[in-house]
């Protein structure tokens, strides 16, 4: 089918991916709901085992709804290729596995998602794999770090909840110098605001549950790179059987149509907030990377187009002073996550880091007083009315 290309960020958006004549002359996309696909006769099955398997034939191969968003993600990347996963631990995990092997050394930094760091350190490790965390931005224990047998170098940018930005150019050469496989997890940032790729990194990865669906709706997972990586990737993929189902790709599908709409404005509310915040009485702390108090604020405006729409902060008081002030919210849900049309705040000390003791949060700098705001595409005004809320009851 004649697939188009389109150079313009906003109508890749939109269009990247499908032909202009689809099933039925239907405008959208169709969820091709089936779980295998018929072949005529034998000579069609031949033809499809030599014309390298260019049609569908199970449905854990692949299916159509899910290959166009795979085909719009890449445009939105410009990588060379991507695959979809049913999460985006699904598609860290996937990956991780198809890179190494037992004896395999790899390395981590010390921000990145909480799941991620505990299949690294935990999981591999039953298999021979050893994993050296490194404290985020500290390039020379970075590089130091490398060994014979490093197999890949993971990191995160910006990450949550302190949003640090790494020096991804400095990644990239620090990864080539030693030919070793770099791979950032880039969720919070969209190829919106940054496109690790064009900074030479190897493999990206996106939790797309987040901004790229953007309606706290479904669960998606995607992993870009060149075309010889994600086909070691997908290949695995097929035997793990994580394939994200045809009415969640569709539902990405859609979410992705308003996905530069909503993360550009997701920028300009979030900075106007972090500044309210930062002005505000009752406020210890804001951290938010296109702030100019932020410790990565040079890095982060040189290769980001945008903050992105997560801003942490620390209230002044305790922890029974943190309860009252969520207690206080009556549009803003509270509730983990970010990346969706609804403002979302959540305190890590009570949720993400429940089961941790207060000492070990401490050292994580996970402090009772601190809050994630996922902001989203609400009206500032209304926002601003819901904290104020909570900041009355403090
Ligand atoms: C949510 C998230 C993940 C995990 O993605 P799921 O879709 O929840 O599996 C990984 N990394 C980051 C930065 C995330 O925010």
């Amino acid at each position: 089918m004649g697939e188009r290309k389109f150079s313009a960020f906003s109508t890749q958006a939109i269009h990247a991916g499908e032909s202009r004549e689809k099933y039925a002359d239907s405008l959208t996309t169709p969820i091709f709901q089936t779980s295998t696909y018929t072949f005529k006769d034998s000579k069609e099955i031949e033809a499809y085992t030599k014309d390298n398997k260019l049609r569908f034939e199970y449905g854990r191969y692949g299916n159509p709804t899910e290959k166009i968003a795979e085909k719009r993600l890449a445009a939105l990347e410009q990588a060379e290729d991507c695959v979809l996963f049913a999460s985006g631990m699904m598609a860290i995990t996937t990956t991780i596995l198809a890179l190494v092997h037992s004896g395999d050394h790899i390395i981590i930094t010390d921000d990145c998602y909480k799941k991620t760091l505990e299949f690294c350190e935990s999981y591999l490790k039953r298999f021979g794999i050893e994993c050296t965390i490194v404290p985020f931005g500290n390039y020379e224990l970075l590089e130091a770090s490398i060994k014979e047998n490093t197999c890949f170098i993971f990191s995160e940018s910006p990450t949550n909840p302190y949003l640090n930005v790494f020096d991804l150019e400095k990644f990239s050469q620090i990864g080539r110098k030693h030919n070793v496989l770099t791979f950032i997890d880039s969720t919070f940032a969209t190829p919106v605001n940054q496109r690790p790729l064009e900074f030479g990194i190897d493999l990206v990865m996106h939790s797309a549950t987040k901004y790229l669906a953007g309606h706290n709706d479904i669960l998606a997972g995607a992993v870009l790179g060149n075309k010889e990586q994600i086909s070691r990737i997908r290949s695995l993929h097929k035997s793990m059987g994580g394939l994200i189902d045809a009415n969640c790709a569709y539902l990405l599908l859609r979410g992705l149509k308003t996905f530069p709409l909503r993360v550009k404005q997701q920028n300009e509310s979030t900075l106007e907030l972090a500044r309210y915040l930062q002005a505000h009485p009752k406020v210890e702390k804001v951290y938010y990377p296109f702030l100019e108090s932020h410790p990565h604020y040079e890095i982060a405006k040189a290769q980001m187009a945008g903050g992105g729409g997560v801003t942490s902060f620390e209230i002044k008081g305790d922890l029974d002073a943190a309860k009252r002030f969520i207690d206080g919210m009556e549009m803003i849900y509270i509730a983990p996550s970010l990346g969706g049309v609804e403002t979302l705040i959540t305190h890590p000390a009570l949720v993400s880091y429940y089961d941790y003791t207060r000492e070990e949060r401490y050292r994580l700098g996970i402090i009772d007083s601190l809050f994630r705001l996922a902001v989203g595409i609400e009206d500032t005004q209304d926002i601003i009315a819901d904290l104020e809320k909570g900041f009355a009851r403090i």
